[in-house]
């Protein structure tokens, strides 16, 4: 079974996008109306609807499929999803919105960063203009006391949201909480270019100042100690920038700069190998998420020497 309760009214489902298990999960909140947190990619939106009908879920019924920002492994499957589910709205960050309903550059845009991981994901279908909902607060019903609540944290993408949920106090980051590995019980950096560290490092005080219990990681599953993880999280974030910050500044390579991570940051010390051979982490955590802070502290001394 690929798809799980993991709380009151709250299921997980793996998405085992390329054939990948633990990779990237979507979440279906079910008070008297079905909300899907995470399409996911295109190429798994059929596991996603597999999982719905596992769960004796009427797709008629789901009402909203929520985004928290528009990159492929997360919205991008939104266009293709939705039709299958005939009355479902997206609910997404207005600066996403344009990317749903036009991908084509989003598209172009994953296929230079993430290379072949871009095909395994799938190219994104369009999302009808009038079948999306911008927003980037306030909140939506779950049932008669319950409710979604929406919460902008950029940061990892300029128009990235979090979700929170009450039937069971757990927030929803998205990538804005990093990679959370279930089996190791770790956290590591998601921080693509063009990753902005201030704004994040605020995004996670906003988290924090909701106490959530719970965090639903879409890299992936559930994890508790919420608060104490996005604390954590902060000062690993922390870490990173002042190695990449000194490392920019000696013109070190990528190389050198992921290295000295892998050295000094006991998460990295702990999955490094596990990453190296991982066909999907060794390109996106091992490359990406080292170029983001890369080109972070790049632009940074650049003001600085202004
Ligand atoms: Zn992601």
């Amino acid at each position: 079974m690929h798809t799980q309760e993991i709380g009151k009214n709250l299921y997980q489902v793996d998405l085992e996008t390329g054939g990948f298990k633990n990779l990237i999960c979507s979440y279906i909140l079910r008070g008297s109306r079905i909300i899907i947190v995470e399409s996911g990619p295109t190429s798994s939106v059929p596991r996603l609807v597999d999982g719905l009908k596992e769960l004796n879920f009427r797709l008629e019924d789901v009402e909203y499929v929520a985004v928290t920002h528009v990159h492929l492994d997360h919205g991008g499957g939104a266009g293709t999803l939705l039709k299958a589910l005939p009355n479902a709205k997206v609910i997404v960050h207005p600066r996403g919105m344009p990317h749903l309903i036009d991908p084509q550059r989003l598209w172009e845009s994953a296929q230079s960063v993430l290379g072949f991981v871009s095909e395994i994901f799938g190219e994104p279908e369009p999302v009808p203009e009038e079948r999306i909902i911008p927003v980037t607060d306030g909140s939506f019903d779950l049932d008669d006391d319950a409710k979604l609540k929406v919460i902008e944290t950029v940061g990892h993408a300029s128009h990235s949201l979090s979700f929170q949920e009450s039937f069971n106090n757990g927030v929803f980051p998205g990538d804005a909480a990093g990679t959370y590995f279930p089996e190791l019980d770790v956290v590591i950096p998601t921080t693509p270019p063009p990753f902005h560290l201030d704004s994040e490092l605020a995004s996670l005080d906003k988290l924090i100042s909701l106490n959530p219990s719970f965090l639903y990681y879409s890299h992936f599953g559930k994890a508790s100690n919420a608060v104490q993880r996005l604390r954590d999280y902060k000062l690993q974030l922390q870490l990173w920038a002042q190695i990449t910050d000194q490392g920019v500044r000696d013109n070190k390579s990528l190389e050198e700069i992921r290295n000295g991570i892998l050295a000094e940051d006991a998460a990295m010390r702990r999955l490094g190998g596990y990453l190296k051979s991982h066909k999907i982490y060794s390109k996106t955590a091992l490359g990406n998420t080292v170029q983001g802070f890369i080109e972070y502290a790049k632009q940074n001394q650049a003001k600085a020497a202004l």
